[in-house]
């Protein structure tokens, strides 16, 4: 064996989601090796020859070693997929292995947040591009800071087929008083953007398509029902899916992405940073646009149906008044 392939070899790591029936039994099968960690966090740890095997309170078990896949393999089952961090999930039942398959993904962002826009991405990650993928650093977007998605999503976009979609405020504020719900605006836009995907991809066909759910599967298709073209077929729904496949995770990190290059180009035109969410923050960030700016420039940047509306103007006309 060269230098490298041993380093590769011995650097090798895998980590397991387990449930208390397993770690009880990996904890009793592992324990004539078991040695003291006085690490935080740890409940249990063992050390054969070639492989350190630590349990943490999480349920996560880390396999460090030459011998880390083989002594993983014992405990990583297929069922394993839907436990890792998805225990309280909804959606569809999953086909097993689903994370190492062939899957187009979809997810959005923005809808819960006053300022900026709809984003929404989908997705493809081939089972050979899944370890790329992971190698990115790709993992379930919300363990991520905006600034490394910033930095990781350029890659995403230049290796993976991908649409991303954008409605801006002033779109949403237009079809939202045409009395479209956001179920139904996220709805098209998922089946809009993963129309694009399969359309790039040309005669390669996904295993699944995965969505990150929001809605029922029912409600999901009545909305789209008036729709020219459906893509129905594999479609699954889970929640947390972007724990769930590699694919969603690249998703949402393109989608997270679009989100904050929109908010940039407002923050510009607002002449100050926007902030995220739907709190007191914003209700203040909105009464000052709405007293520097006025009420067009406002909603120009804003969903307009939110109750952050009426609060910012609340606000706006008591400093008015005290002037
Ligand atoms: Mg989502």
């Amino acid at each position: 064996m060269n230098k490298l392939a041993e380093r590769m070899v011995t650097l090798s790591n895998k980590v397991c989601l387990l449930n208390a029936q397993q770690l009880q039994q990996l904890i009793s099968y592992y324990a004539q090796a078991k040695i003291t960690r006085n690490a935080a966090g740890v409940v249990f740890a063992a050390k054969l020859p070639d492989t350190a095997i630590t349990v943490y309170q999480s349920g996560k078990v880390l396999f460090q070693g030459s011998g880390a896949l083989r002594e993983a393999a014992r405990w990583d089952t297929g069922e394993l997929v839907e436990n890792k961090n998805t225990s309280n999930r909804k959606g569809d039942t999953l086909p097993p292995h689903l994370d190492q398959l062939s899957v187009i993904g979809s997810d959005e962002t923005g809808t819960g947040d006053f300022f900026g826009p709809v984003t929404v991405a989908a997705c493809y990650v081939s089972a050979e591009q899944i370890e790329l993928v992971r190698e990115l650093g790709v993992k379930d977007s919300k363990q991520l800071t905006d600034a490394w998605m910033r930095k990781v999503a350029p890659d995403l976009k230049a290796t993976l087929t991908h649409s991303v979609l954008t409605v801006t405020n002033e779109k949403y504020n237009e079809i939202q008083a045409r009395g479209w719900s956001q179920g139904k605006i996220k709805a098209l836009l998922h089946n809009q953007a993963i129309k694009h995907v399969l359309r790039k991809m040309g005669n390669e066909q996904p295993d699944y398509i995965l969505i990150d759910q929001f809605a029922e599967r029912t409600v999901y298709f009545n909305h789209l029902k008036s729709e020219q073209e459906i893509i129905r077929q594999h479609v699954l729904f889970s929640t947390k899916a972007e724990n769930l496949h590699v694919a969603v995770a690249a998703a949402s990190i393109i989608a997270r992405v679009a989100f904050l290059e929109e908010m940039d180009r407002l923050s510009l035109v607002a002449g100050q940073p926007l902030p995220k969410g739907a709190g007191p923050k914003v209700d203040e960030v909105a009464a000052h646009i709405l007293l520097t700016k006025g009420e067009a420039a406002l909603q120009s940047m804003t969903k307009k149906h939110f109750a952050n509306t009426k609060k910012a103007q609340r606000l706006a006309d008591k400093k008015r008044s005290k002037k």
